[in-house]
């Protein structure tokens, strides 16, 4: 807990498996989720530069607003209590007591639990909520549900900036789309990065990504597969578990049903499909959550 996000412990792990013989390409894995216990992950690169901005501005507050088991509250809860925020967590729907452990460990790091009604929630960015949340709670730094915003994205492309390798295809899984559009900002032109949504969304995604782009002067190659949400968010189904479990016990890569494991999934189902060309290196970036 007391110590910063190491990112040169992001190692590339090269997996190896009949399916990458076969189709002749490389795959690595990007093992985001080892550079912090609790604050993993691409969620750390989504706050990095925000955390700087807000103590830019003079913030001491950040407040920001999940579901009830959101990582992305987590990392802002662990992250406020290592750089000295003090921060607010706006959770979706009724309080539940007990707490479940990811708000547990946020109150534990001293995050104050506010709980909004799901009407008000979807229309948490309108300003007649702002404003009421700064009436009720001061001045604050505001961080978007999932901490995605252009500071994200920033933050985000320096996950592929170091890496050691040169590569055709990046592939990351897809809440909000703000890790997706990070990525595909620091792309060169013959790399492109493919998104594994992990919700049921129409074009909401690629609207979002669109939109985080849109000041970027040089068009990439980004796509999002729409056929691995297994039903949903945090949907999952046996052969997902089945397949994390393999996975673990082959590789000792810890992964999730809701994001990491989906994608995992979707990567070898499309190579097994033959969508990746011959010849290629793809890296999948392990985005954490695994706690
Ligand atoms: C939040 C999260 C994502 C989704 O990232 P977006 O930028 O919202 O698309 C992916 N993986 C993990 C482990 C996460 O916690």
């Amino acid at each position: 807990m007391c110590s910063f996000p190491d990112t040169s412990l992001a190692i590339l792990q090269e997996i190896t498996h009949k399916l990458t013989e076969e189709r002749k390409v490389r795959l690595f894995v990007k093992r985001e989720d080892l550079i912090h216990p609790q604050i993993s992950g691409n969620k750390w690169h989504k706050l990095k530069y925000n955390l700087l901005e807000a103590r830019r501005q003079g913030k001491h507050t950040l407040l920001t607003f999940g579901g009830a088991f959101s990582n992305h509250l987590y990392a802002v809860a662990a992250a406020g209590k290592l750089f000295d925020f003090h921060t607010i967590g706006i959770v979706r729907g009724e309080e539940h007591l007990p707490l479940n452990s990811t708000l547990a460990f946020a109150r534990a790091c001293g995050m104050q639990l506010h709980y909004m009604d799901r009407a008000t929630y979807r229309n948490k960015q309108a300003d007649y909520v702002l404003c009421s949340l700064r009436e009720k709670f001061g001045d604050f730094y505001l961080l978007p549900e999932g901490g995605t915003n252009e500071w994200a994205v920033k933050g985000c492309a320096d996950m592929i900036a170091d890496l050691s390798i040169d590569f055709d295809w990046v592939c990351c899984p897809c809440g909000t789309g703000g890790t997706l559009a990070g990525l595909a900002s620091a792309l060169l032109p013959h790399q492109h990065a493919l998104g594994i949504a992990v919700l049921k969304a129409t074009d909401f995604l690629e609207k979002q990504v669109s939109n985080l782009l849109k000041d970027h002067k040089r068009k990439t190659h980004w796509e999002i597969t729409h056929d691995y949400h297994f039903g949903g968010y945090a949907k999952k189904s046996l052969s997902l578990d089945n397949f994390i479990q393999h996975f673990m016990q082959r590789y000792q890569i810890p992964l999730e049903p809701v994001y990491t494991g989906k994608m995992m999934y979707a990567v070898f189902d499309l190579l097994e499909k033959g969508f990746f060309p011959t010849g290629s290196v793809i890296v999948a970036i392990h985005t954490g959550g695994v706690r």
